[in-house]
């Protein structure tokens, strides 16, 4: 049996983040890990989807260079070739884990990881079995999967999920994606831009509804100008091979396409860990954990999507590294749940971090809301990309940040000055008095300050 101080099942961000920390604090780490190290996020999910999103933003320039005063006699996107990058960038941010691995001195055993106790972790490989006991701790993430609807198999042809859509270099002449959050809206722009007939079903009123409804409206008007059918209200019931390949039921009637994308959600892998035999605590589906990620199992941690919402890699990371320094005799602050920015990498871009203006408001007090649209903002003119909008909620006497809503040009970059600005408690007026470099779209994050304190200069 080799023995380490803490073992981690799972290598995505919140594993490999974790195991780096627990090594820096001094602590001897394996890994475990039945695909590559980097799990969904850096192999499957968020890096190669940017990369495919680049793509269709370097298509889009292409379609609109006579704006530049550039003529393009003829241009062809191969969709085949953007896949292929996606996988070279997955491939490098992979490689990229294993080195730093190396650095830290973590050993990585491939293989299935499951407990057989609460300090001992056997690894199922292709070469037989070892048996990996941690002296002091095991931290458990083992992610998430796509989930389908009832009776549905995602068979990656014709019914895919994010998996099949990041790993298939043939495109569908049409497409149906069931659920409009994150997944549904990044592939919706992707395969559009693409030249793909794109339908987006979602079964709530409205498409992205966990943000604010000003940024859904904002993003519903941005698709549907690019030639997507977006329809809500629409709950898929079925989905049958048939007609162009799917055909899909939904409360307003059938559908058909070559595909369907489900989009409806993650489910955490919890199967084959090694929970029930420890009679580890779940709630709602996921592992029940304490503000130091501890489970109920003295000694056994979880992280990431595997122990909850939000399900993004930047909160597994969060909870990676409180886990870490939990085990190593430290007092780590607690995730601040309320504070995690949400992305989305749709063109337009959406950010978002606090309170809606609706679930705001829902408290009863006063609120002091600001709107800036990057029409009037000097730099986004000058790009040539002006969709979109920021939006601050905040609370009217206290000048507290409630809320900030971003929708327009690298919206996933801007929004992280207003999560500071939450850490650090700051209030509008304090926000107000920061300076902002001119041109930049930034400054369209001060004008909504400014909006919200009722005096915008540049609108
Ligand atoms: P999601 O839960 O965000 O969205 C699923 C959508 O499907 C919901 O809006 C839901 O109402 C809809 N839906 C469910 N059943 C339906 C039905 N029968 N018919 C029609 N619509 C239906 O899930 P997702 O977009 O699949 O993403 C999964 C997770 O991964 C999320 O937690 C998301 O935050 C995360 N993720 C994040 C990013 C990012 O941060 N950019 C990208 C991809 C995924």
């Amino acid at each position: 049996m080799n023995q380490f101080d803490v073992v981690v099942v799972g290598t995505g961000p919140g594993g490999y983040v974790s195991a780096i920390r627990a090594a820096q604090l001094g602590l001897s780490v394996a890994t475990v890990e039945d695909d590559r190290p980097g799990g969904v996020c850096l192999n499957w999910g968020c890096i190669p989807t940017k990369a495919l999103l680049r793509n269709a933003e370097v298509v889009h320039l292409f379609e609109k260079a006579a704006d530049f005063g550039i003529t393009i006699d003829r241009f062809q996107a191969d969709y085949a070739a953007a896949v292929k990058r996606s996988r070279s960038v997955a491939d490098r941010m992979a490689k990229g884990v294993e080195f730093l691995f190396r650095k830290n001195k973590i050993t990585l055993f491939p293989g299935t990881g499951s407990l057989t106790s609460k300090n001992v972790v056997e690894v199922k490989g292709e070469d037989g079995a070892s048996t990996l006991e941690a002296g002091r701790a095991v931290i458990l993430a083992t992610g998430s999967e796509p989930k389908s609807l009832p009776g549905v198999t995602i068979d990656e042809k014709t019914v895919i999920s994010s998996n099949g859509a990041v790993r298939n270099e043939a495109k569908p002449k049409s497409i149906v994606v069931i659920g409009a959050g994150a997944v549904g809206v990044e592939f919706a722009d992707v395969y559009r831009s693409y030249g793909v007939e794109v339908t987006l079903l979602e079964a709530l009123p409205r498409i992205v509804p966990l943000e604010d409804e000003e940024v859904s409206t904002q993003l519903t008007r941005s698709l549907s100008r690019r030639g997507i059918t977006i329809k809500t209200g629409a709950k898929v019931s079925a989905v049958k091979p048939g007609g162009a390949g799917a055909v899909i039921d939904t409360d307003g009637g059938k559908l058909e396409a070559e595909q369907v994308l489900m989009a409806v959600g993650r489910g955490a892998r919890t199967k084959g860990v090694g929970l029930e035999a420890l009679n580890i605590a779940l709630e709602r589906g996921f592992v029940k954990v304490s503000p130091t990620m501890e489970t109920s199992v003295k000694g056994v941690y979880a992280i990431g999507d595997m122990a909850g919402a939000p399900l993004l890699a930047h909160k597994a990371m969060a909870e990676g590294v409180v886990a870490a320094e939990a085990i190593a005799g430290k007092s780590p602050r607690p995730v601040d749940y309320g504070n995690v920015p949400s992305c989305t990498y749709c063109r337009p871009q959406i950010a978002s971090i606090g309170l809606t203006e609706a679930k705001a408001r829902e408290g009863g007090r006063e609120l002091a809301v600001g709107k800036f649209p990057f029409t009037a903002n000097g730099k986004a003119v000058a790009l040539g990309d002006t969709e979109g909008f920021v939006k601050v909620v905040a609370d009217k006497k206290t000048g507290e940040l409630l809320g900030v809503h971003i929708i327009g040009p690298e919206a996933t970059e801007m929004i992280h000055e207003f999560a500071v600005g939450r850490t650090l408690e700051a209030t509008l007026e304090e926000m107000m008095h920061t300076i902002h470099a001119h041109p930049t779209l930034s400054e369209a994050a001060l004008e909504a300050t400014l909006a919200a304190l009722g005096h915008a200069i540049h609108i």
